[in-house]
């Protein structure tokens, strides 16, 4: 995975799929008390083209299921924050752009 690879390459050390923490975040920094979510924007109900599109079959059962997504992504931020853990959430549209990301990851875990 690209992040993954990213972080790796900057010389950050993480651990992968935390599954005692809220959400399970995909990559977790444990010394610099930061998780990193890599979200699919079709499963995460993201505002961008991609996340907005409903298969056309059931279309009112999959508004249901991905809006429960993303209220369970959200109290997954919120018991993290709580608990004392800074979290980025990455969108998988956003991942093209690699210089960007790179300055995002600096910028997020210092
Ligand atoms: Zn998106």
């Amino acid at each position: 995975m690209l992040v993954r690879r990213l972080a790796h390459k900057l010389g950050y050390r993480y651990r992968l799929h935390c599954h005692d923490l809220p959400g399970k975040p995909d990559l977790v920094f444990p010394r610099r008390r930061a998780v990193i979510f890599v979200h699919g924007c079709f499963w995460h109900d993201h505002h961008c083209p991609k996340g907005r599109k409903r298969p056309v079959a059931n279309a009112e059962w999959w508004d249901r299921k991905l809006k429960l997504n993303r209220l369970r992504d959200e109290a997954a931020v919120i018991a993290l924050e709580n608990a004392g853990w800074r979290v980025l959430v990455l969108w998988e549209c956003e991942l093209r752009a690699q210089d960007n990301l790179t300055d995002r990851l600096r910028t997020f875990l210092g």
